[in-house]
């Protein structure tokens, strides 16, 4: 896997643009005032980053060269900046202003885990810190270390544990390196006929172990689960060796040591490799857009699907506002698109009663074979015209699903334009859905009207689950002028976040906690839940060598 930019989304050369896409400057300029036309806020080159001088002492080097081989350590300028920090907004902000703090003083290539746990006892010996880094895509600032940290710092990039080792076909379990990308799993399992059903928006530049080290979700999970549920084996090293958990499918082991590692954002160990559940490739994949008059309609279909005997991968529902940025983002549109278009929202306003303002686009997902696909669809539409709802065919489904990877690159367009966006995620059972949403509008509404700025907040519901959904919450302003978009966004993230903890929603339902979220982690989970989180991190690494800081 390729690395990104040391300052943005995805690699070099790839952008977002809106020149094909002729609804989206008049929109962008009427919701956040600002001229799209030309970037205004590049960021710094690099050759003028104050990159400082690594601290690596020769008798470390030495080991790290003896453990992992002279051409897999790197003090390189670039590569130390490239990791040290994901791609959260605050670390875009500063890796764009040319900020650094603490970056990494080495980064390691281990190529087994036989050479993990040699970098795991140098790193010991030498008391130097170890920063775990799988595709850099942390969005919760997971991968930066403390700016005060005064021992070296070693980031271990995993990437050159990136295979496929073996298939039990009988029980549908693959052992996989941890350094494993979305894509190379997905062609390394295809070859055998088989998916893991895991694509998270980030899939490109994500890796298996970071998925698990932060509890990801992906697109799909309404059918094949999230990663938690998909991870049944686990090999760690540790401080004190290497830990192995059976890919049994159930254990009543006391506590899940298992469930102990998913989420730890490399505090406990470095994962290095897992067993999971894979499923066959399915014979048909579809995704079907709907509209519903409003999100309240959309967010009533989707509770009903949850509760039905339906069994479908993707359900999406957006609120009005970013439906109205969905069509925004449209590509320039052919002469028959618009005359489509045009009988469409003839039919929905005039036929349907809909007000074009006020509806919500969905998209539904069905996997398996022909006949179960055919038998869910029909299923699905029954649900669906019971709330009002409407198909509008494969067309808007197939599009979503090409540009959802394109999708991730907005942030570093807006910034380009002096713009702060970012997103904000939770869950919750399906009773408290209405009033967090609503809520969650009003407090973000609330802290632009604050700050005198203008805003956009935005949200969709992803990932259903029988008991409740995921909430997720884009939203972005542009920051006063002259103000500091640092402090103007942490008001905003802010006012989000703690609305999810004041209304029984979650900090997180897929982005981890890392820095940005550890706040309030003890209003999630109690400050008891807190201490016991706290005794397992000093008890397993009681030198705080592995990624100290994150968490708690
Ligand atoms: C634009 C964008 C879209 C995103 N979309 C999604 C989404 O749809 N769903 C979702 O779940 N998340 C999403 N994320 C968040 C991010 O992609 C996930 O958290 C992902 O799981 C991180 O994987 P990674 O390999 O990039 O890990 P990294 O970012 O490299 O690391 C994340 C954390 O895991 C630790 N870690 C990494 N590898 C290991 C290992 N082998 N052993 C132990 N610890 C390890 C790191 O130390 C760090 O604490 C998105 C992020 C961005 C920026």
């Amino acid at each position: 896997m390729a690395a990104m930019k040391w300052w943005g989304w995805g690699l070099d050369g790839v952008e977002f643009t809106h020149d094909d896409k002729p609804d989206l400057a008049p929109f962008i300029e009427r919701v956040l005032g600002i001229q799209v036309g030309l970037p205004t806020a590049a960021p710094v080159r690099f050759e003028d980053l104050p990159v400082p001088q690594p601290d690596l002492p020769d008798g470390l080097r030495r080991a790290l060269e003896e453990a992992v081989g002279p051409d897999a350590v790197s003090a390189d300028r670039l590569d130390r900046v490239v990791h040290a920090r994901g791609k959260s907004l605050r670390d875009l902000i500063l890796q764009r202003r040319g900020s650094l703090t603490r970056i990494p003083d080495v980064v390691v290539r281990p190529a087994s885990e036989h050479q993990v746990s040699a970098v795991m006892r140098t790193a010991l010996e030498h008391d130097a810190v170890l920063i775990p880094f799988g595709g850099g895509s942390s969005i919760s600032g997971s991968l930066e270390a403390p700016g005060d940290e005064t021992r070296p710092v070693i980031s271990v990039d995993m990437a050159r544990l990136d295979r496929l080792l073996d298939i039990d076909a009988p029980s549908r379990l693959a052992r996989v390196q941890a350094g494993v990308s979305g894509p190379d799993l997905e062609a390394q399992l295809a070859t055998r006929g088989y998916t893991l059903g895991h694509f998270p928006d980030s899939f490109p530049h994500s890796t298996l172990g970071g998925w698990i080290a932060t509890r990801s979700s992906g697109m799909q999970s309404d059918r094949y689960g999230d990663i938690a549920d998909l991870t049944k084996g686990l090999r760690v090293v540790t401080p004190s060796g290497t830990l192995v958990t059976r890919p049994v499918p159930a254990t009543s082991t006391g506590p899940s040591v298992r469930q102990m590692v998913l989420g730890s954002e490399g505090r406990l160990g470095i994962i290095t490799e897992a067993t999971v559940e894979v499923r066959q490739l399915p014979e048909k994949r579809v995704i079907l857009g709907y509209l519903f008059p409003t999100f309240a309609a959309g967010l009533a279909a989707m509770r009903a699907l949850a509760e039905s005997e339906c069994s479908v991968s993707v359900t999406r529902v957006s609120d009005a506002r970013e439906t109205q940025f969905s069509f925004a983002t449209r590509k320039t549109p052919t002469i028959v698109d618009r005359l489509q278009s045009r009988a469409l929202r003839e039919f929905l306003v005039r036929r349907l009663g809909f007000d074009v303002e006020a509806m919500a686009l969905s998209f539904i997902g069905y996997e398996g074979s022909e006949a179960h696909v055919t038998r869910e669809r029909k299923a699905v539409g029954r649900i669906v015209k019971a709330h009002g709802g409407l198909c509008i065919g494969s067309g808007p489904g197939a599009l979503y699903d090409q540009k959802k990877f394109d999708t991730p690159y907005i942030r570093d367009f807006l910034l380009d334009r002096g713009v702060a966006g970012d997103v904000s995620e939770t869950a919750m059972p399906w009773s408290l859905l209405a009033p967090v949403y609503d809520a969650v509008i009003a407090a973000g509404e609330r802290a632009f009207a604050d700050l005198g700025v203008m805003g956009y907040l935005m949200c969709h519901l992803s990932h259903s689950y029988h008991a409740g959904a995921c909430l997720y919450f884009t939203f972005a302003f542009t920051p006063t002028p002259g103000g500091d978009i640092l402090a103007e966004y942490d008001v905003v993230k802010s006012a989000i976040q703690q609305t999810f903890v004041d209304n029984g929603a979650t900090l997180s339902h897929h982005h981890a906690v890392g820095t940005e979220h550890a706040r309030w982690l003890g209003q999630d989970i109690s400050q008891p839940g807190v201490e016991m989180l706290r005794a397992l991190f000093d008890g397993t690494d009681p030198g705080r060598h592995l990624n100290p800081g994150k968490i708690v």
